[in-house]
């Protein structure tokens, strides 16, 4: 059996992530203290959640909540709803919001969590009942200025409001901050619904300038057409790519000539599926291995692996999902020559949008769309410098991810040590 399974059966974190810890470990910046403070969350939930169903019979779902590291703020992250959510993954995922706030520059610490729930099988009112027992369950260890929740996979602004009206029933105040990603009605932010993926479309665009590479009809496969993948879709169409394939999980829809993104949209809005627009048909797998300029995975974990990491025409990967490649994945690509533009910045724009939102929440001031949209890409554009001037300044060459992790650890460990956390060695 291969062994190259990304998060599932590791004891502790993801093997793209202490990979990549050890490289910053080799390379003589990190100690061993930093590197055990680093390995470690702060605090793991898990919390077994009794919901009454519709038919009145009693489910039991396991949740969870990791809360990844406080040195740079309150922690921060989404909550997901998915069937093969555990403990591992979801430490995983909290490791790598960590890292993303530091990228991205925005004062939290990371966290993630999660439900290990089919919710396409329960009805609204269950799905409402699970989500308010969840914050029930946890609220004496959330709060705006100790652990943020957002939307992560399948759950949305709905969600997020009745997380916040139960927080709220409980606290016996309005706090808005507690939650984001809420609706604008609710005190959600302007743009936070499309922040995802208009933050890689900024990176990509630095990305795609900087190498000189002519942005005008690159061609884009796009895996998931979910929340991010759609709006991407749709940014990249007007910003002048060829998105050639986009994916659901029931399959993909390819056009070589280039899909009519906004035709697209159109007929899905009217309840079409993505198969009804009329291009060839293929599998999720083979859109990962089409030949285009731009590979985007922007569904789940775990994509491009060993066994198809060979078959990659892609000159570059943009990580929309979180942890879509592996470790040896992403070695076998970066020694090809294929960038990897990791998920830690790449798709950093949610939780950036998410920050502004919890800072119009703080000072009870709104921001227009056009406000955020030009402060996201501001942050973006500057997390993306940042990381560039790693990669130049190195006597070694650093791929993106490295000089990502760089940049990241070294902000939790300074955070650290004026903390008194930790006594890092003059440089
Ligand atoms: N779930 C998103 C992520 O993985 C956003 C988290 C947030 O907004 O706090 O980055």
């Amino acid at each position: 059996m291969d062994s190259d399974l990304g998060h599932r059966g590791q004891e502790t974190l993801c093997e793209v992530c202490t990979t990549e810890l050890d490289r910053v470990a080799e390379v003589g910046l990190l100690s061993d203290r930093e590197l055990d403070l680093l390995q470690r969350p702060k605090q793991k939930l898990n919390i077994n959640i009794p919901v009454r169903m519709d038919d009145g019979s009693i489910e039991v779902f396991p949740s969870f909540r990791i809360q990844y590291n406080t040195a740079r703020g309150p922690t921060k992250g989404g909550i997901r709803f998915h069937p093969a959510v555990d403990a591992d993954e979801v430490e995983e995922l909290a490791f790598l919001m960590a890292l993303k706030c530091a990228v991205a520059n925005i004062p939290f610490g990371g966290a993630k969590g999660g439900i290990q729930v089919d919710p396409s099988r329960l009805s609204t009112g269950e799905l409402e009942r699970l989500s308010r027992a969840y914050i029930r369950e946890y609220h004496q260890n959330i709060g705006p200025n100790t652990d943020i929740p957002a939307p992560d996979v399948n759950t949305d602004g709905q969600i997020m409001a009745w997380m916040r009206d139960e927080y709220e029933a409980i606290a016996g105040r309005q706090t808005p901050g507690v939650i984001t990603g809420k609706p604008p009605l609710l005190d959600g932010s302007e743009g936070r619904e499309f922040a995802t993926s208009l933050g890689g479309a900024v990176v990509l665009n630095e990305f795609v300038r900087e190498s000189n590479m002519g942005n005008h009809g690159l061609d884009v496969a796009i895996q998931g057409f979910g929340n991010v993948g759609s709006y991407l879709a749709k940014f990249l169409h007007e910003r002048g790519y060829s998105v050639v394939a986009l994916s659901n999980i029931e399959g993909a829809i390819y056009d070589a000539s280039g899909i009519d993104v906004p035709a697209l949209f159109e007929s899905y809005e009217d309840g079409d599926d993505l198969f009804a627009y009329g291009a060839e048909r293929i599998t999720n797998a083979e859109l990962l291995t089409l030949p285009v300029d731009i590979l985007i995975p922007a569904a789940i974990e775990d994509q491009i692996t060993s066994d198809n990491m060979e078959e990659i025409q892609a000159d570059v990967v943009l990580e929309m999902a979180n942890a879509p490649t592996t470790s040896r994945a992403d070695a076998y690509l970066n020694e090809q020559g294929v960038p990897v533009i990791p998920d830690i910045l790449a798709n950093a724009g949610g939780v950036t949008a998410s920050y502004f939102e919890w800072v119009q929440n703080t000072t009870n001031e709104y921001w227009t769309e056009e406000q955020v949209r030009k402060k996201l890409a501001d942050q973006l554009q500057g997390a993306f410098a940042n990381l560039r001037v790693i990669k130049t300044e190195s006597d070694e060459e650093r791929t993106w991810r490295e000089a990502a992790y760089t940049r990241a650890v070294d902000s939790i460990l300074d955070a650290e040590q004026l903390r008194g956390n930790l006594t890092r060695d003059a440089p």
